[in-house]
């Protein structure tokens, strides 16, 4: 680097800081974390299933188990007659005595085992107790209901086919099966698939650990009134809870004042706690920049860029420390740091999460006012997309200075015009990068 200001401010795109950024990111060492930790993050592991799912042949019905040919020809005015043999509740492992033979229904609920003998099950709305459900001596949940109908006789109205409401075994999963792929992210209904296969402890990469650092002699914490000339220092609360909103885990480490010293210090403070990420804010514009480059420089390697979007500009990124820590350096606009954090920060968390998908979705949404840009950087705009007769129609959030922090809130997406282009008219379509959407799907 050049100790002269201007020519050490290289200029570069936004898709250029992007690759330079992420191809230090990669996913962190996998980790064995109990099954509902592992909720939001990335399997490390191949996961098979240790038995068929389902089990066994269960019903999905509450009804009587039978042999389809006993019903053939029933209709409401022509039922056929059936012994209730027996009863099998869900849980319950049918006995030697349930065996359904020609003649013969077992009364069952929905998930307990097939019964030998039967090949299907009608459910109980198309029998004679469907009938009389009401009445409370009939009730499917009630014990004496049980006794009631083993050793009567049952009407089934339907003709019903071999393998009706009947859930075979292993036709979800088969035993030995691969049931989820090194890499899924882990949502949901991944939990519900690796509690039925049995995994109650997970290997899934870890969590990506943060160190968020302010800088600026201006700044005040949270709780304290501003006083002449100061702010209160509202980027560290943002970016912590963006990284702890992706899924990493934030250590907000306060503020460090606009000198060697006590950057050196803070910086110091930081790097010992071996994070995966150090953030800071602001102190990488032209007027602080000689002091952070001097600190930066004695303590690692960093590149400073003038990336061309608007809001930002100002960025740093490089290695810090013994530990070669990734550092990256937001400007210390609310706005800008923010956009920052999801154009560069949210994707390095996501790959060292080792999300397959790093990117938010863009839409394409058809704008509902012109949108200029003369900056001739790429501009995200603070916008509002909605549906209206079925179509994405954005808006902007209104003034789009990078001060203007209530803006983000107002916003669900950013417009983005690119570098090159001064105007999308009104009633054309702008790309709208989405804020609160999950995952890019493609
Ligand atoms: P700088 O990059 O130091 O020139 O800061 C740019 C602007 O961001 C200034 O108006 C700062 O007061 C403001 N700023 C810097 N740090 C923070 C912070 N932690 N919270 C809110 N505003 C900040
Ligand atoms: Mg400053």
């Amino acid at each position: 680097m050049e100790s002269t200001k201007k020519a050490t401010l290289v200029s570069i795109s936004v898709a250029e800081a992007w690759d330079a950024i992420m191809a230090n990111f990669a996913p962190l060492e996998p980790v064995a974390v109990p099954l509902p930790e592992a909720l939001g993050m990335a399997l490390a592991e191949d996961v098979y299933s240790d038995l068929d799912l389902p089990p066994f042949d269960n019903s999905a019905m509450d009804g009587y188990a039978l042999r389809a040919e006993d019903t053939d020809g029933a209709s409401v005015g022509n039922p056929a007659s059936l012994r209730v043999a027996g009863y099998i509740a869900a849980g319950a492992a049918p006995g030697p005595e349930d065996i359904v033979r020609p003649g013969i229904a077992i009364r069952i609920m929905t998930g307990a085992p097939v019964p030998v003998g039967a090949d299907a099950v009608v459910r109980f709305e198309d029998t004679s107790e469907g009938q009389s459900l009401n009445a409370p001596q009939l009730q499917p949940q009630n014990a004496r209901a049980e006794r009631v109908a083993v050793g009567s006789d049952v009407l089934v109205y339907v003709k019903v086919k071999v393998g009706d409401s009947v859930r075979k075994a292993g036709e979800d999963v088969r035993r030995g099966e691969r049931v989820l792929q090194k890499g899924t992210p882990i949502r949901p209904a991944e939990i519900g698939v690796l509690a039925a296969v049995g995994k109650a402890s997970v290997r899934v990469h870890r969590r990506p650990r943060v160190a968020i650092l302010a800088t600026g002699d201006e700044l005040v914490d949270v709780n304290e009134m501003p006083g002449a000339g100061q702010i209160r220092n509202s980027n560290s609360y943002a970016v912590a809870a963006q990284v702890t909103a992706w899924g990493a885990i934030a250590y907000n480490l306060g503020v460090a004042r606009d000198n060697l010293e006590d950057l050196t210090a803070k910086i110091h403070r930081a790097l010992d706690l071996r994070p995966d990420l150090l953030i800071t804010s602001a102190g990488v514009s032209v007027g602080d920049y000689d002091i952070v480059k001097d600190v930066l420089m004695s303590l690692g390697t960093i590149s400073m860029w003038q990336v061309r979007m608007r809001p930002g500009k100002p960025l740093a990124f490089g290695h810090l420390g013994s530990g070669n820590v990734p550092f990256l350096g937001l400007p210390g606009n609310p706005v800008s740091s923010m956009v920052n954090m999801e154009l560069f920060g949210r994707p390095a968390i996501m790959k060292m999460l080792g999300k397959p998908r790093i990117r938010r979705p863009t839409i394409t949404a058809r704008t509902a006012q012109p949108l200029e840009n003369s900056s001739g950087r790429e501009h995200y705009i603070r916008g509002i997309v909605a549906k209206e007769d079925g179509q994405y129609v954005a808006r902007t959030t209104g003034g789009q200075g990078s001060n203007l922090l209530t803006s983000m809130s107002k916003a669900n997406a950013l417009l983005i015009i690119d570098e090159d282009t001064q105007l999308i008219a009104k009633g054309e379509q702008v790309r709208a990068l989405m804020l609160d959407w999950g995952e890019e799907v493609f």
